[in-house]
């Protein structure tokens, strides 16, 4: 049976391009927001359509970007009602939207939750004044508070906060003084990553230069335990290495990432996934990948119905050991009767070679249901789970 269907919309426009960012998010100043739409919803006829998406109702959407909130409520309407017509949208699906603070507007908030998004992401990263800056973040402290709020008065009941930790000079009291004053806000999600220094960033070439102080591998590391430490006590679940909720208010939509569900992706360097459970059924998955440069992508979009840049396909172990890398990075872990009936094999019995040495140290269990990271192995979730690959 194929799995539940997700969409993805990025919106790849910034206010400004932030020196630590790796996504496909690009200054304009005035971007042509009709003809992005129009591109948008070209291609998502195209793939609600095709072969391999056809008659899948949608469970989830995720609006990310880039900067989704600097969207005009048309388009974000447009791309949800067109959704609906054409793949069918559950009656209580997820649709989520990412926001930063600097964009955040009262009445802008209020007509996205009316075109139907019941679930906003708040790109706040840190309450502190000067990692902001550090950042190259467009908002203050109190413009992300104050986004929060308006969040809430637009009717939003369910708000994410992402954070980052990690930062130079950064210790673990300032830290815990950012993730403090965001739990006192009471948000439904919490999203904690540590800083990475991705290649190809204007941050990568100037850390090569001169080396930031970021903290030690230590004090990164007690970062970590005392995020899951505080937020556990103060009652959200840890469901993935990163990501918290109040019990039940998990992000679906990315949890069906590390489930493996098949997704659309729509828009400038989006990318999509598909099950070969129609005429190939051999186990294996294919995904593309869209043109990242807005203009030649609204361009391909509008004259093709679909935009895509680069097209791969996996084969049935290949894609068992993507899915078992993305596993376990859920605090369930995998399921082992649900991987045997997608992939005809048991994931134990599979990747066991790779797998056994951290099972004999304590760091993953194996039960008859599950495999799953211990709590000791949760902070070592990166090399375990990329040792089946
Ligand atoms: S606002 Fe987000 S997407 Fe845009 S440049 Fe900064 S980190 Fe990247």
């Amino acid at each position: 049976m194929a799995s539940p269907l997700q969409l993805y919309v990025h919106i790849p426009f910034c206010v400004h391009k932030c020196h630590y960012c790796d996504f496909n998010s690009h200054e304009r100043e005035t971007p042509d927001w009709s003809v992005y739409q129009l591109a948008l919803i070209t291609e998502l006829k195209y793939w609600a359509n095709s072969p391999e998406f056809a008659n899948r109702k949608l469970n989830t959407i995720f609006i990310g970007g880039g900067t989704p909130s600097l969207a005009p409520p048309a388009l974000i309407e447009a791309v949800i009602n067109t959704a609906r017509d054409c793949c069918g949208l559950d009656a209580d699906a997820e649709i989520t939207m990412e926001a930063n603070p600097g964009t955040a507007d009262a009445a802008h908030f209020q007509a996205y939750r009316q075109a139907g998004v019941n679930r906003l992401s708040i790109g706040v990263q840190s309450l502190d004044a000067a990692e902001l800056r550090w950042l190259e973040r467009i908002h203050g402290a109190d413009e992300a508070m104050a986004a929060y709020r308006i969040a809430r008065d637009a009717g939003f009941a369910n708000i994410n906060l992402d954070l980052m930790y990690g930062l130079p000079e950064q210790s673990l009291g300032n830290w815990l003084a950012t993730l403090t004053t965001a739990i006192s806000l009471a948000p439904e999600h919490l999203s904690c990553y540590q800083l990475t220094v991705e290649p190809h960033t204007k941050l990568a070439a100037t850390h090569a230069r001169k080396p930031y102080p970021l903290p030690d591998d230590d004090t990164a590391l007690s970062m970590f335990w005392a995020t899951r430490e505080q937020l556990l006590e103060t009652g959200y679940e840890a469901y993935e290495i990163s990501n918290f909720s109040r019990p039940g208010l998990k992000c679906r939509h990315n949890d069906g990432y590390w489930l493996y569900h098949d997704y659309i992706g729509i828009g400038a360097g989006a990318s999509g996934k598909w099950d070969h459970s129609g005429n190939q059924a051999d186990g294996g998955i294919t995904r593309y990948s869209n043109i990242r440069t807005p203009e030649r992508y609204i361009a391909s979009a509008l004259t093709q119905g679909k935009s895509i840049n680069a097209q791969e396909s996996l084969t049935r172990n290949e894609a068992a050991a993507e899915a078992c890398w993305l596993g376990l990075r859920r605090s369930h872990g995998i399921n082992r009767q649900a991987f045997l009936q997608r992939f005809g094999f048991d994931g134990w019995a599979s990747f066991q070679p790779q797998l056994e040495t951290w099972q004999r140290a304590g760091k993953l269990i194996v039960d008859d249901d599950r495999l799953q990271l211990s709590a000791s192995g949760i902070a070592l979730a990166d090399a375990i789970s990329a040792s089946v690959l």
